[in-house]
């Protein structure tokens, strides 16, 4: 008889995100305040998201509660510490310039150094289509909003003004402002916000172990897949769809890898109908999946692309938007037209977070990290690879140093655990217990390590990985 597993702290973050009737939660929350902060995706009313963990320094790999507790930090903050949490020349970096020039913003023809060398050398470094023009963000979520805004002038532009529908795909994760959310594939997402805009179209979720049909092979997957965007976009109408968004992996989402043929047979259809690329690099780039950009590993050839997280490792807040000269030109003329783009922000293009941003490029490049990841990949990946037997694990994905582990029952996608059983919040806390900190979402886990993991780091988090899942496997027997 299989019990159901306490419910541990994690839990209520992931299944709250789940509950379809809100009403007890409200009634729960009379009263009650929590701590002070309105925390991003958290349950804040509930009693047992009352205690967060504090997180009060990182080094290497690792990252230290307020109680002075250790944890191996195997998601690298939130996929983005790629150096891991004390390079001190990333600190160097943001120590000098801030005692240099700390702001000057770059609107109205006005602009920093470290912003144009920045611009400069991502240009130099997406080599899968050519790039001509970088426009800097704050964040992933601000970069893929500029995407929207960039594509609708274009169009625009050429004097198209209906072709503006946006094409994104089930679970895909692309942040969490308005229309970043929408294009986003995630209902909780969604869900009581009013979105996803009316904008917004999502097409398959190419997961091929959940969705492939009896006896269909990956490549045959790929192909119905394609041929599903196809008709929605002429059902659509081809003048109306702008553009196409994809992640080269799936990360939040569960992370998903493309099946074979699959990136290949959406470009054809995109390309057939005249339809904007965009390619979210937000988790990819920069050595995640063991090539310098996850276009380079696919062959996607973008028209846009989205940068963010390991561009500055995540010591400063920093996103770009990079923009292939078939955009630009177009841009650029609208823009002799009518004057002004007007679209920034403040701080794009801060010159601390751009110093920062120039320093981990530089670190990347001498320390060979794409080569790095690829060496390390195989360890990491075979030995959780190694639990794929375990009776309550449905299927173990991952390469480079990006992993998804989805329970379910009978190893079937048709057979998930109840989700107030909470498994895989479970397995999480166990992790935490042990001392390693994972991302949960219902019955997925999912990781990515920093790229500068060591290979003892990755037989401990393998170790921690195989204790968490022996105990889980006992609870849910
Ligand atoms: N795009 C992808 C693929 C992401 O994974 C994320 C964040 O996880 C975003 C966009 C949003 O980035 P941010 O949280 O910096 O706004």
């Amino acid at each position: 008889i299989r019990q159901i597993p306490l419910l541990a702290r994690l839990y209520s973050t992931e299944a709250s995100l789940q509950k379809e009737d809100s009403t007890t939660d409200l009634k729960e929350a009379k009263g009650f305040k929590g701590h002070d902060m309105l925390a991003p995706f958290t349950a804040g009313w509930q009693s047992s998201d009352l205690h967060p963990l504090v997180i009060e320094k990182s080094e290497g790999s690792y990252v230290y509660d307020s109680n002075g507790r250790k944890y191996l930090d195997s998601l690298a903050g939130l996929w983005c510490t790629a150096l891991g949490g004390s390079e001190p020349r990333l600190v160097a970096a943001a120590t000098a310039q801030l005692n240099t020039l700390p702001f000057y913003h770059s609107f109205w023809n006005r602009t920093t150094k470290p912003s144009l060398d920045l611009a400069k050398e991502l240009l130099e470094s997406f080599t899968a289509n050519k790039m001509a023009k970088a426009f800097f963000t704050n964040s992933g979520s601000e970069a893929n909003d500029t995407q929207v805004k960039l594509v609708w002038y274009y169009n625009n532009a050429l004097g198209r003004p209906d072709k503006k529908k946006f094409i994104a795909r089930s679970k895909s994760y692309h942040g969490s402002t308005l229309i970043s959310a929408s294009l986003s594939g995630l209902p909780a997402l969604h869900h009581k916000f009013d979105l996803p805009a009316p904008f917004v179209l999502h097409t398959d979720c190419p997961h091929y172990w959940r969705y492939h049909l009896e006896g269909e092979t990956e490549e045959e997957f790929s192909t119905r897949l394609a041929n599903n965007l196809e008709e929605l976009i002429l059902k659509e109408g081809p003048e109306t769809v702008a553009a196409f968004i994809a992640e080269p992996v799936m990360g939040a989402g569960g992370v998903i890898l493309p099946p074979a043929t699959y990136f290949e047979k959406i470009q054809a259809v995109v390309k057939k109908y005249d339809i904007l690329f965009i390619a979210d690099e937000v988790i990819c780039a920069f050595g995640r999946l063991g090539s310098m950009y996850g276009c380079d590993k696919y062959n996607i050839k973008p028209d846009l692309v989205s940068l963010a997280k390991a561009l500055s490792s995540a010591y400063a807040p920093i996103g770009a938007v990079l923009v292939s000269p078939k955009v630009s030109d177009v841009i650029y003329s609208q823009s002799n037209k009518l004057g002004t783009f007007s679209h920034g922000f403040t701080y794009s293009g801060h010159p601390v977070s751009c110093a920062v941003a120039i320093e981990a490029l530089k670190i990347y490049k001498e320390r060979n990290i794409v080569e790095k990841v690829r060496n390390i990949a195989p360890r990491f990946q075979d030995g959780i690879k190694a639990f794929s037997d375990s009776p309550i694990i449905g299927e173990i994905r991952g390469t480079g140093l990006i992993l998804g582990t989805e329970f379910a029952d009978n190893k079937s996608p048709n057979d998930p655990f109840p989700s107030e059983w909470g498994v895989g919040a479970y397995f999480g806390a166990q992790c935490e217990k042990h001392g390693m900190l994972v991302r949960v979402a219902g019955d997925n886990i999912m990781m990515s390590p920093p790229f500068i993991i060591t290979p003892e780091e990755v037989d401990e988090l393998i170790t921690i990985y195989g204790k968490a899942l022996k105990e889980t496997e006992e609870r849910v027997k």
